[in-house]
């Protein structure tokens, strides 16, 4: 018969080979009888910043065991490590398996501080990503069977092509690129402010001439991508809703995966006046907080798609509650993702855990040493697509000595806090 003590022996096999922490079974079981959990306490709590895609927060939770549990925030992450250092005082002692209700009491004591979104939600989201990390190693499970299980073994991903000169060279060498790496799908950019066809700096109004621009870039790179290549075009919410009809009516011929943010994601109305006026499907959700952040936006039906962004909407728990949300409006779900493979792989376990998924960015075309090399299992993408391993946790760890190179000026490397 199997028992709790010999599914922890069994389990602990790959955790101390994956982990170099041969201990780490015994730790557990001495301090579990057979039909108890895992019994951790957090002793510290410690972070790194990087710049890759702008400023990026790792998250370390420490543990008397030995463990160590892992996360990654983004975009809003600069005040990640003050906020981190903040929530240290409520985490110590805490046990880390009682994932949401840290989550929650976090949360709920910083309402007056910012709570409801931005730098707050994106701090708790490194955190949390950090405990689902931990609790994964503490019960050697992976996160997607924590989270119910699998509905697939590989996450399909999309290429960001980041790029700036789309019809000149750059476009020239990243098409090919693209296709010959195998993603099945890519995304491209054509808000542009230094485009001399626009009249005001200042107003959201594209003019004939920066359409025309638009529109000729995404023929450029349609035309050059097979028709077997998904394409998703991004207006990063810089234009008023005329213009955003007018884009996406002249982008219908095109069959785009999405156009995305075609004005800000701050008036669920205006978006969803432009989804009525279009077949083009229209998706947004990238600077949008936890399940409240998506409520008026599905009712109101404003999008085709939605997209998370899992390292700053509130992590790994709250970004599964917003794409079973949204399967409920049967909207699939489409998160935004510009982080480390760290990052990346557990956003890879929510994925894998919800029926509405439809694909995942990766957005490291321009570092690819560093995307190759950031953790010790090396490239996690392969022909387009993450498969889902089965190690604890998230299932990669960093290599410090590569993550280090992108270490922000200044800043302490997982520095003991006080
Ligand atoms: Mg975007």
């Amino acid at each position: 018969m199997i028992t709790r003590r010999t599914l922890l022996q069994t389990a602990a096999a790959p955790i101390g080979a994956a982990f170099a922490l041969p201990s780490l079974s015994k730790a557990i079981q001495a301090a579990t009888t057979t039909y108890q959990r895992p019994k951790l306490k957090i002793t510290d709590v410690r972070t790194a910043m990087v710049m890759v895609h702008g400023p990026q927060a790792h998250v370390r939770i420490y543990t008397d065991q030995g463990l160590i549990g892992q996360g990654e925030s983004t975009d809003a992450a600069i005040g990640t490590p003050a906020l981190v250092a903040s929530f240290k005082q409520f985490l110590a002692g805490k046990d880390p398996l009682n994932i949401d209700a840290i989550w929650e009491a976090l949360r709920r004591s910083g309402i007056f501080a910012g709570a409801q979104g931005g730098q707050y939600t994106t701090a708790l989201s490194g955190l949390e990503i950090a405990l689902w990390d931990l609790v994964g190693k503490a019960l050697g499970l992976p996160i997607y069977q924590l989270m119910g299980g699998k509905f697939r073994d590989r996450v399909r991903m999309y290429c960001d092509s980041d790029m700036h000169d789309v019809m000149g060279a750059e476009g020239d060498r990243k098409v090919p690129w693209i296709q010959e790496a195998g993603f099945t799908a890519a995304k491209m950019d054509i808000d542009d402010a230094r485009d001399p066809a626009r009249f005001d700096r200042v107003n959201r109004t594209a003019s004939n001439g920066e359409i025309d621009r638009m529109v000729k870039e995404v023929r450029h790179i349609r035309e050059k991508l097979p028709p077997s290549i998904d394409l998703a075009v991004d207006m990063h919410g810089f234009y008023d809703a005329p213009t955003g009809k007018r884009v996406a009516q002249e982008l219908e011929s095109f069959h785009l995966l999405w156009l995305e943010e075609p004005v800000p994601a701050e008036n669920m109305d205006a978006m969803a006046e432009i989804r009525r006026s279009t077949r083009t499907p229209i998706c947004c959700g990238e600077n949008l907080f936890m399940r409240w952040g998506y409520t008026a936006l599905l009712e109101k039906r404003a999008v085709d798609i939605i997209m998370p962004d899992i390292q700053k909407t509130g992590g790994l728990s709250e970004a599964r509650k917003i794409a079973n949300l949204a399967d409920a409006y049967y909207i699939p779900f489409a998160p935004h993702c510009v982080v480390s493979p760290v990052g990346t792989m557990a956003s890879a376990h929510v994925c894998a855990s919800v029926p509405n998924f439809l694909v995942c960015e990766w957005h490291w075309i321009n570092h690819p040493d560093l995307w190759k090399n950031w953790v010790k299992e090396g490239e996690i993408i392969e022909k387009g697509h993450i498969a889902i391993p089965d190690r604890p946790g998230i299932g990669v760890e960093m290599d410090d000595e590569v993550a280090k190179k992108a270490q922000m000026p200044g800043t302490p490397w997982f520095a003991a806090s006080a």
